[in-house]
């Protein structure tokens, strides 16, 4: 069994919200390819241009359709390690591969002691481990530690590259253990969650749920299109576009 520190000076972690979330999977890939040159390289990829592609990515973003009688709304939902504050993937780890760090909070594997006997995958309530098999070991999201620490990079990019990649500005880096940072007054103001609190592993992640759209009484909707004309060229048209 691996400990964990009582407590960490800073928790970092990030923020997503799942109102301004696209799903375009710029996150996606911008991780994979960091991360694929970074200090966790390789990513190791599986059959990419086969019928069962398959491979290591820290971060995947996974789409549902929620429908009530009124209405249905798309929602994306990134999903990575979420460095929790009781993390089992870590108190499982036999060998001390797992840990979390004192100093910011983030969980990380040391892939020189893993034995990928896979204990913390079964552990992780969230599917955040990603093994790979071409190296025997398992790897996950480390908040791009080769990035949030570098000083070869210019301040403002030293965020972790999903965060940077991010078009919409969905995600959000920062110190979730100060209660006057960015991050947690985001947290506050739009009431961000946990996931899956009922598991206790307290992730330092959190989402801000959709905003609640405005019911529409009709009256600014676009008017309905007048029905299309038989012949003529608009009736060539929809029937060319209608094929
Ligand atoms: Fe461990 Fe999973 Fe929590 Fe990440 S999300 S710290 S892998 S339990
Ligand atoms: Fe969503 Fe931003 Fe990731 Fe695109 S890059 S899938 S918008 S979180």
């Amino acid at each position: 069994m691996t400990c964990v520190p009582a407590s960490t000076e800073k928790k970092l972690g990030l923020v997503i919200d799942l109102d301004t979330c696209v799903g375009c999977q710029a996150c996606v890939t911008s991780c994979k390819e960091w991360n694929t040159g970074g200090s966790m390289a390789p990513l190791t990829d599986l059959d990419p241009y086969g019928g069962s592609a398959d491979g290591v990515w820290f971060n995947r973003v996974h789409t549902y359709e929620h429908t009530n009688e009124e209405s249905s709304r798309t929602v994306h939902f990134p999903r990575s390690c979420l460095h929790c504050d009781q993390p089992a993937c870590v108190t499982v780890c036999p060998t001390g591969a797992s840990y979390k760090r004192a100093s910011d909070g983030i969980v990380l594997v040391n892939e020189d002691l893993c034995i990928g006997c896979k204990l913390c995958s079964w552990a992780c309530p969230y599917g955040a481990r990603e093994f790979d098999v071409a190296v025997g070991v398992m790897k996950k999201c480390t908040l791009c530690i080769d990035r949030i620490y570098n000083e070869n990079l210019v301040p403002e990019d030293r965020v972790p590259a999903c965060v940077a990649a991010c078009p919409t500005g969905a995600r959000h880096f920062g110190d979730l253990g100060d209660p006057a940072s960015p991050v947690s007054r985001l947290v506050a103001e739009r009431g961000g969650v946990d996931l899956m609190p009922e598991m206790d592993y307290r992730p330092t992640n959190k989402y801000l749920p959709p905003r609640a759209r405005s019911v529409s009484d009709g009256r600014g909707n676009a008017p309905a299109l007048e029905p299309v004309a038989e012949g003529g060229f608009l009736g060539w048209v929809d029937r060319m576009l209608t094929r």
